[in-house]
């Protein structure tokens, strides 16, 4: 346990709170963040201030604050209102349509409007007001994701000697891309105040000091991956997010989740199913995928009515038109194969719009022969994780993009280049004719790895890097 307390931050949290006629109901929410924080906090014990979903008038910062779970508090969330108009400029303007491309190298699609970035800047300071409303001065502020980059330059502006972490969850960029935001050297900066920077890959914390040093002018020791800046350092740590791959295992263990599996793989048809799990984002690489499965129909017809391909696509930002239109591409997409290559009314592709509970996607897990996990580019990717874990011990393939942080871990995963349909196509014919005890050699490797790996292994590599210094007895943690 830590001595003091912590104080998790972060854009939306593990609720989502709705107003309804018998008062605030909390939902709980579902994501990667959620998902490798919250036993953190549980554990821990302390505070998680963020964004509830509810909107709250100019001027109103703070809403309420919840003993979380409701029954038995492991922590507090307290949350912060946004007004309208901050949805509208710093979350879907900001974040949705300037960052997040920016930071998966989509620089094309990202778009710059000063009105947007003041917006920014204004809810991030609002969130530091809320911090110091319910914080203490001996609280430790770990500021989460690309929402509060400069977060922490608001906390060290009202309360220097704090002791500040962020932990990016996206792609960081290379230094050429980032550089071409106008407000490039302002975000840095307000990085910089931090003490710790955490990342999915060795390749971000490169990305990411190259930026320092070009963009910021800070100095850069490259060997022990530290920037020095206005007379303080900040460590920068590449720390994978693990899962909790014995929720998976018992999971995929469990009777009901087996049944569903069988009869999921009884519907599906056909000899081999291949599986795609993806929010719907630009990002995740569907639409190339399909082009990949049509590559392997037309080239590989002795594959034709043998094989379905399932996409399971979760609505993601249905409100915006880039999201909109790429749904319909790949509707078109699916409707085009499944018009072509359909034999005794079998279709090749399912395609689900929707979001699935936890043991339905273990019972989609193993049913799959084979997962493809070709995002474009990905911070990480947990879905790799969750598969290889609901299917330790079995004969499960993993097709995975090197272009998703994950890769960097799952060495034994086979790889495809998603902008190749003919490679992925080849490789995805390899998986499928893959001997059996390869596949279960590869599989051990992979669940090694994430056994090894996982979310408790995180968290400490975390806290080592944060406090590392305090068994030298500097601070009290
Ligand atoms: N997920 C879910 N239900 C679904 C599909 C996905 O609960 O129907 C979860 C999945 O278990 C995973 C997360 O959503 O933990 C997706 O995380 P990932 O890192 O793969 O992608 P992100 O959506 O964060 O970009």
């Amino acid at each position: 346990k830590l001595n003091s307390r912590l104080v998790v931050v972060s854009n939306r949290g593990s609720c989502t709170f709705v107003d309804s006629p018998q008062g605030i109901k909390a939902v709980p929410s579902v994501s990667g963040l959620v998902s490798a924080v919250e036993p953190v906090v549980s554990q821990e014990g302390g505070t998680w201030v963020a964004w509830g979903g509810r909107c709250g008038r100019e001027g109103e910062f703070a809403g309420i604050s919840v003993p979380m779970p409701e029954n038995g508090q492991k922590y507090v969330f307290q949350e912060v209102l946004l007004t309208p108009e901050e949805v509208t400029l710093y979350y879907e303007g900001f974040n949705n349509g300037c960052l997040w491309p920016l930071c998966h190298n989509f620089v094309e699609k990202s778009v710059f409007n000063e009105e947007e970035w003041q917006a920014y800047r204004k809810v991030n300071e609002k969130y530091a007001a809320v911090l110091f409303k319910c914080a203490g001065p001996r609280d430790l502020f770990w500021v989460h994701d690309y929402h509060l980059a400069i977060l922490p330059a608001y906390i060290r502006r009202q309360r220097p000697y704090s002791r500040v972490s962020l932990f990016w969850h996206i792609p960081f960029p290379p230094a050429e891309i980032f550089a071409v935001m106008p407000w490039a050297e302002e975000m840095l900066k307000g990085m910089l105040e931090a003490e710790l920077i955490g990342f999915h890959s060795r390749k971000y914390v490169r990305n990411f000091l190259h930026s320092a040093e070009e963009i910021a002018g800070a100095e850069v020791d490259y060997s022990n991956e530290t920037v020095y800046w206005s007379g303080r350092q900040l460590k920068a740590v590449a720390a994978p997010i693990g899962i909790n791959w014995l929720d998976f295992e018992k999971l995929a263990g469990e009777g009901e989740v087996v049944r569903k599996a069988a009869q999921i793989r009884q519907e599906a048809g056909g000899e081999y199913l291949l599986l795609g799990v993806d929010r719907l984002d630009y990002t995740k690489g569907i639409l190339e995928r399909l082009r990949a499965i049509e590559w392997l129909l037309e080239n590989y017809p002795q594959y034709r009515n043998r094989l379905t391909f399932l996409q399971i696509a979760v609505p993601s930002r249905t409100g915006t038109a880039a999201y909109q239109r790429l749904k319909r591409r790949i509707e078109e997409a699916v409707g085009r194969i499944n018009g072509k290559y359909t034999e005794n009314y079998r279709v090749p592709v399912k395609y689900l719009f929707r979001s699935l509970s936890k043991p339905d996607l273990v019972a989609h897990y193993l049913a799959a022969d084979m997962a493809l996990v070709t995002p474009l580019k990905d911070g990480l990717n947990l879905v790799a994780k969750e598969y290889v874990a609901s299917n330790a011990g079995d004969v499960g393939v993993l097709l995975l993009s090197p272009f998703a942080g994950a890769a960097g871990q799952l060495k034994e995963a086979l790889t495809a280049n998603p902008y190749n349909p003919r490679e992925m196509a080849a490789r995805i014919v390899q998986g499928l004719e893959m001997p059996v005890a390869e596949k279960k050699r590869r599989l051990a490797a992979l669940s090694k790895v994430i056994r090894e790996q996982d979310i408790h292994w995180w968290w400490r590599k975390v806290r080592q890097s944060w406090f590392g210094d305090a068994a030298r007895g500097k601070v009290a943690v």
